[in-house]
């Protein structure tokens, strides 16, 4: 069965003792709360990455946000596409995930797709970045070799067409990992593509690979991983568009999406709220939909933002789970 893993940032928490009345006030004794506090079995697992979290704080992680499942760690390759090089070694990448007490990571790679600057990036940058993602997909090996790390490694396949994501995966294939994780595109022909080449190296081993694909969790390509046999992959999309979406941001099992209102834009106070004609009426069962009824569909301020969120991630798992049973 397909895993679904959560990206995860600092950022998304709620706080515990926050009412309607409090609007965008906040107490100074009030405590963080996460979306496994609520649904403590909801999520197959987390992905924290390590632009998203210090050194320091990842020793720590685990008991600060009271996560005991699944941990997925990436470098966070997004974050730095824009550099020449990433920003840290494979060494302290490691020992992040080692600190944290992570059960994966991935090894450290670079984007190696044209739309990472404007104007795209020319075929030899793209080349020297695959090369780039490669040695250092050597190198981590190497270091979990020697140092015994207590995770399993990830090797993250680049590419930015098929036949690039090909000569990738064949290269991870031979140096020896059993589990590798696709970097995501924009286009889910493309990533089908990257798939398929992925799919073609790993049939030629002589051991069973597993395949995680990453960033991308579009509704439409949830068939195509559970038929093709997808191990896992990550998206926080439905979750993160409750706030960053213009215009969807209040999710539903069936695929509707509804705009939530901009109270800060046209000035409402609490108590107007009530004459506001909403898009949709609130039957969802999870406990955010529950606590704030229709207020869930009103764009203001953190805690009703960040709640909205984690009534979509909720969603999202009742249409995941709707393919995964089929
Ligand atoms: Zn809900």
């Amino acid at each position: 069965m397909v895993r679904y893993f959560l990206p995860w940032w600092p950022s998304d928490y709620i706080w515990k003792e926050w009412r309607i009345d409090d609007d965008m006030t906040k107490q100074p004794h009030w405590s963080k709360a996460y979306l496994w506090d609520y649904l403590p079995d909801l999520l197959d697992g987390i992905l924290v990455s390590r632009m998203a979290v210090s050194l320091r704080k990842v020793k720590t992680l685990r008991q600060d946000i009271r996560y005991s499942g699944t941990i997925l760690g990436d470098s966070g390759a997004h974050s730095y596409r824009a550099f020449d090089q990433p920003p840290f070694s494979c060494q302290d990448l490691l020992d992040f995930y080692a600190q944290g007490q992570f059960n994966y990571g991935m090894t450290l790679d670079m984007v190696a797709s044209p739309w990472v600057r404007p104007g795209g990036l020319p075929s030899n940058e793209l080349e020297r970045r695959l090369q780039l993602t490669l040695t250092n997909a050597e190198i981590c090996l190497e270091l979990c070799d020697r140092y015994q790390y207590p995770f399993q490694l990830l090797g993250v396949v680049q590419g930015w067409d098929a036949e690039s994501y090909q000569r990738c995966a064949r290269a991870l294939v031979q140096m020896g990992f059993e589990y590798v994780a696709i970097a995501g595109q924009r286009k889910l022909s493309l990533i089908k593509d990257a798939i398929r080449a992925t799919q073609a190296e790993i049939c030629n081993a002589d051991r069973p690979i597993k395949i995680h694909v990453l960033g991308t969790g579009n509704p439409h390509i949830l068939p195509y991983y559970v038929e093709q046999g997808i191990d896992s992959f990550d998206s926080s999309t439905w979750l993160r568009k409750a706030w960053l979406d213009n215009r969807y941001n209040y999710f539903d099992v069936s695929g509707n999406c509804h705009t939530a209102h901009r109270a800060t834009r046209i000035g409402l106070g609490p108590l107007d709220v009530d004459s506001l004609e909403w898009a949709t009426s609130i039957t969802c069962p999870c406990p955010f939909s529950q606590d704030l009824g229709q207020q869930i569909l009103l764009f203001r301020g953190h805690e009703r933002n960040t709640r909205r969120g984690f009534h979509n991630v909720y969603q999202y798992y009742q249409l995941l789970n709707a393919h995964r049973t089929l």
